[in-house]
């Protein structure tokens, strides 16, 4: 912005969203549907929502990310159940706590779509602009500044920068200064914020490319299908309405072959030519990364995704990269079904600047200045999921903020976002955040199929979810109760009907009498088979009965974790008041004092999950907390 800019305009609103991706957009429409006047800003409105990288929503624990979004009034699973065009539920064969619904998205329909909902919704304004100034004064945010000097004053902030801040992207040696997709990045942001003392730090990501799908011989590849019976990601979803034809998916691998070409030419690879600097995700790594780090694999899976139903574009999942167009072109060519093919994008690889986040508060406000909060990949987490999680939170925090209610924090035991913040907030992460299952300590209760049961209530009070729709939710958790109560208490006798099912079903005959609740639990015997004993059953709705299933199936397992919870529980509530002088704490350990005094932990239970601090310091610091109630006394 040059210095002579003579546009003095300012315009008030309540909150300001830096940001239209997954993560703004969540932002920007929980704090206008919860009455708070609101604009959202991006470089360009045709990018909103826009998937730079895999078509799909979703998969493995980010599946749960989308349900809680959706049980607490956010947007994301509505949009893709209106714009899906393969759905599949993952991982059935195994426990209920890793099923996880994965939908592939017509991704131009998905960004026309959340741009539908977000200009019909009241209290909110799109701007396009760049935002290149925060207005703080006193440890407090006032406002922002575009690119063309006007200003707009408000009480609240939401930064969802993504991957535009100082971006660069980097296909070989060709490097160019642009956001994602060839989008313009946004590159006066950072020295402002590192200006008004923000730690920053520069991660990477990359992207495979896209080919003509005409291009492409399918005939060598083994077809994807979805599932039969579709299951919306949205409790708000009629699961009729979703029930349509799919597009399929295909699976190819790369061989010797491929790895040789990659191998040969790693010294034109800007990753390992030490070209880039920002660190990327361990958990997405590109094809030189796999077939570097993984050199004893023989072959690497390799997903063709439609990119939409209006475009002949393929995604090559599996097969990121920032090699130069030329390798890559020999090294694509080299996996069965694309020796012929034309590449409409190439593969890249993007840095950008994005936050340290153990300076955020869990609601995700900054420690340092009120009323500013941050979302989604600039808090250096990677995935659409992970960034509309991020954004529900801080949209609803700001709000909060601004209506002086408390903020809204789930912890660990509670929600996967809980889980996700917590991490980004207190671990040391040193490269782009990815959601897993084996992150979540309480995952058997943390379901993708029970998250309204978990959530519904904190957003009713919020304000974000309607009271029919909670209402729904208490009447779905009556009935599941009365059956699986029903359930527990309905005894078989030991007699010759009994006895002659469990025959039939090769389960051992029963000495006397016993529930059906605790047949159920037998493997050989399910609630479908059991009907057959049971002459009092009901017909009950889908998702009522999956909860009554796993109730019964798994309750020891289930009553193991909520004792392990209420311990976690007890940690959490010890709270850590703001002055403590850890310099007082005599018997702590230099580097656990260091960390402490760095990270100034919320409570006993955050501070015992930092890196350096062990059970043993965790010991000492409750002790000295103990001694500290009777000191004041
Ligand atoms: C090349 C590439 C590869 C990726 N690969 C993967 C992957 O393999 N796995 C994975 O899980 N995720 C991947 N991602 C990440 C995924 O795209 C993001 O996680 C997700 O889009 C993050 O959403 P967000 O809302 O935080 O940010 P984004 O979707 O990046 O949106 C940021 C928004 O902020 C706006 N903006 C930024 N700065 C300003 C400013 N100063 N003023 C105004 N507007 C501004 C932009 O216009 C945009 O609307 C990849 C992303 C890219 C670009």
């Amino acid at each position: 912005m040059s210095e002579e800019n003579k546009n003095q305009w300012v315009e008030n609103v309540d909150v300001c969203i830096v940001g239209a991706g997954h993560a703004g957009c969540e932002a920007a429409l929980a704090s206008a549907r919860l009455g708070l006047e609101t604009v959202m800003f991006t470089v360009s409105v045709d990018s909103i929502a826009l998937m730079p990288c895999n078509p799909n929503v979703g998969g493995t624990s980010k599946g749960h990310l989308v349900r809680e979004v959706d049980a607490l009034g956010g947007e994301m699973g509505k949009n893709i159940d209106k714009t899906f065009i393969q759905s599949k539920m993952l991982n059935v064969s195994k426990g209920p706590a890793v099923h996880s619904l994965r939908a592939q998205a017509d991704k131009a329909e998905y960004s026309r779509s959340m741009r539908r909902v977000l200009e019909n919704t009241e209290n909110l304004t799109i701007k396009q602009a760049e935002i290149c100034k925060l207005i703080i004064e006193e440890n407090q945010v006032k406002g922002v500044v575009t690119n063309t000097g006007t200003t707009y004053m408000c009480k609240a902030v939401v930064l969802c920068t993504g991957t535009y801040l100082k971006a660069r992207c980097l296909c070989g040696e060709a490097i160019t200064y642009t956001g994602p997709s060839g989008l313009q990045a946004a590159n006066n942001l950072s020295q402002n914020l590192i200006d008004n003392g923000i730690l920053l730090r520069r991660f990477k990501t990359g992207t495979p490319a896209r080919m003509d799908k005409r291009s492409i011989d399918f005939s060598k590849m083994e077809e994807q299908f979805g599932d039969e019976r579709i299951i919306p990601f949205s409790y708000s979803t009629d699961p009729e309405s979703v029930q349509k034809e799919q597009v399929s998916c295909w699976l190819t691998y790369t061989n010797e072959e491929t790895h040789k070409i990659i191998r040969a030419n790693l010294d034109r690879s800007p990753i390992y030519a030490g070209i880039i600097e920002g660190t990327g995700p361990r958990y997405c790594p590109s094809i030189e990364d796999k077939v570097v780090k993984f050199a004893e694999k023989e072959r690497h899976q390799v997903f063709i995704e439609p990119e939409g139903l209006y475009t002949n574009e393929m995604y090559i999942g599996g097969m990121s990269s920032s090699l130069p167009e030329d390798v890559q072109l020999k090294m694509y060519r080299t996996v069965p079904g694309l020796e012929n093919c034309k590449i409409v994008r190439n593969a890249y690889a993007i840095e950008y600047d994005c936050l340290e986040p153990n300076q955020l508060l869990p609601s995700l406000e900054l420690k340092k200045i009120s009323g500013l909060f941050c979302a989604g990949q600039f808090n250096g987490s990677s995935g659409y999921e992970e960034a509309a999680a991020q954004g529900l939170i801080a949209g609803i925090n700001a709000a909060m903020k601004i209506k002086g209610k408390d903020p809204l924090v789930l912890d660990r035991s509670e929600a996967y976002i809980g889980v996700l913040i917590d991490d980004l907030v207190t671990k040391d992460n040193r490269e782009p955040y990815r959601m897993m299952t084996s992150r979540a300590e309480y995952r058997l209760l943390l379901r993708q199929d029970n998250a309204d049961l978990r959530l519904r209530k904190f957003g009713y009070e919020v304000g974000l979810v309607s009271k029919e729709d909670y209402e729904k939710t208490l009447k779905k958790q009556e009935a599941i109760e009365k059956e699986v109560n029903r359930l527990k208490s309905t005894m078989v006798g030991a007699n010759k009907r009994t006895q002659d099912f469990l025959t039939r079903h090769e389960s051992s005959l029963l000495k006397t009498g016993a529930s059906l609740a605790d047949l159920m639990c037998r493997p050989e015997l399910t609630y479908e088979n059991l009907a057959e004993l049971d002459d009092e059953r009901q017909n009950l709705p889908y998702d009522v009965l999956e909860e009554v299933i796993i109730q019964v199936k798994y309750e020891g397992y289930i009553e193991r974790q909520m004792h392990q919870v209420a311990q976690f529980k007890k940690m959490e509530k010890k709270l850590i008041p703001d002055d403590i002088d850890y310099d007082d704490v005599s018997s702590l350990r230099l580097e656990a004092r260091q960390k402490l005094k760095q990270f100034r932990p919320l409570s006993v239970g955050q501070a015992s999950r930092l890196s350096g601090v062990t059970p043993a310091d965790i010991s000492v610091l409750l002790v000295y907390l103990e001694q500290l109630k009777y000191r004041k006394k």
